[in-house]
């Protein structure tokens, strides 16, 4: 069954309002194994939102609409399907009562345009809304030889979701044949985007029943494989088998079989291993702190460390030689080290790591021009550096740098 969400409203056009509501009745037709095909947002125009009504009718079996339901001039989603599947529309007496007994309840005269609030689809089921005024419709019909199911539901959040969850559901649970949903993530640091899909896309190619969705972010790949099958243990084979065999495609780049993030699996390590991190970031000002103390219980294994941007700092809080420094220049391999192997010391912890890079826009030379970034690991063994150099923005470049010190980190403890 293919489904599809239209929300009506052009503030979610601009850039100050968003459809977050089609994310919520999302997950929760995904529960009783309805994929969701198409999402669109259509203006407050009743040309546009005909058109997108009858698009949505001709490619979907099932069609969630959104908001356009109140009183004013601009709610016209009623107007839009009574035009599409050419339906007339009756003021209907049980809501306009409920209208008047709603507003009696509030001890306010109702307002004469309110009523256009009871105005009923023809063959519509009324899902009635405790939590507003403008009630749900439920319409089951046939559109060009077909069965189609709608809803259209208010726009308010508070009122969208309980109604679709109290009315929608359970009559879409008696049409609908059960379906299971599997899912699964699988995540894997600093491989480039291409070259994961190189080592992947022969496998999940044959998988077609298994849907696999690829997230790039600065450093970061996200699999996400979502199947739906009748039988819940063959949904749940399928996305594992075909998990197993990316995992083994990822070698040691995958870190995450469950969804994890790379800071939570850094702290698992930490605790297997019982050992403890401490960190000397210039760079990255902080971001490695921050994404590790975001996982709770992160005091289990992580001691602090220090942002060290000038140089004094850099010799005053991790112990970097200032001769070091002025040698090599604040942006090297060796106070890369030294940064590790101080901070480590100073604080105690099992492992050090040092970040130093160039972030940009400024500051760039032929020799060490921006995105080059140093990081260290050091533990009472050895220390070890890498350089990499990262294209983007500042903002890309530090997010890069964060995500290569803490894949070194769990390079270090597996
Ligand atoms: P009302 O009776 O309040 O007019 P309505 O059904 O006409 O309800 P809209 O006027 O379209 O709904 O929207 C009412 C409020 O709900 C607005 O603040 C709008 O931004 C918000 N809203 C509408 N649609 C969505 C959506 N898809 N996601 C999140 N918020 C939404
Ligand atoms: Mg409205």
């Amino acid at each position: 069954m293919k489904s599809e969400i239209i929300a009506v409203g052009s503030e979610m056009l601009t850039p100050y309002r968003q459809d977050t509501n089609s994310l919520y009745i999302t997950e929760k037709l995904n529960e009783i194994g309805v994929l969701v095909a198409f999402k669109t947002i259509v203006g407050d125009r009743r040309k546009d939102l005909v058109r997108a009504v009858r698009t949505a009718l001709e490619r979907s079996d099932l069609l969630v609409m959104i908001g356009g339901l109140g009183p004013t001039e601009d709610d016209l989603t009623r107007e839009a399907i009574a035009d599409a599947l050419s339906l007339t529309i009756k003021r209907d007496a049980q809501i306009v009562a409920a209208l008047h007994a709603r507003a009696a309840a509030w001890r306010i005269t109702m307002p004469q345009n309110n009523l256009k609030q009871a105005d009923l689809l023809e063959g519509a089921t009324v899902l009635t809304n405790p939590n507003g005024s403008a009630p749900g419709q439920w319409l089951d019909v046939v559109y060009a030889g077909y069965r189609k199911l709608v809803m259209l539901l208010p726009g308010p959040p508070s009122e969208c979701r309980p109604l679709f969850d109290a009315e929608c559901i359970p009559r879409l649970r008696e049409i609908i044949p059960p379906r299971h949903i599997a899912r699964r993530t699988l995540r894997a640091a600093m491989i480039p985007e291409s070259q994961a899909d190189k080592l992947l896309a022969p496998i999940y190619t044959t998988y077609p029943d298994v849907e696999t969705t690829i997230l790039a972010h600065a450093g970061d790949i996200q699999l996400m494989l979502l199947c739906g099958k009748s039988n819940p243990e063959e949904a749940r084979q399928r996305v594992d088998e075909l998990a197993g065999r990316m995992e083994e495609a990822l070698e040691d780049w995958l870190y995450s079989s469950e969804g994890e993030t790379l800071e939570q699996i850094v702290l698992y390590y930490l605790g297997l291993r019982q050992a403890t991190l401490a960190v000397a970031e210039s760079c990255t000002g902080g971001l490695v702190a921050q994404r590790i103390t975001s996982v709770p219980g992160a005091s289990r294994s992580f001691l602090g460390g220090a942002v060290v941007y000038s140089n004094e700092l850099k010799t005053a809080m991790a112990g970097v030689p200032a001769d070091l420094i002025a040698t090599h220049g604040a942006v090297s391999e060796e106070v890369a080290q030294a940064l590790a192997s101080g901070i480590r010391r100073r604080t105690g912890a099992t492992i050090g790591l040092g970040i130093t890079g160039i972030a940009g826009p400024t500051g760039g030379t032929d020799d060490k021009p921006v995105g080059l970034v140093y990081v260290a690991v050091s533990d009472a063994q050895k220390t070890d550096v890498l350089s990499r150099n990262f294209r983007g923005d500042r903002q890309r470049i530090r997010e890069y740098a964060s995500q290569c010190a803490l894949d070194f980190v769990r390079r270090r403890l597996m």
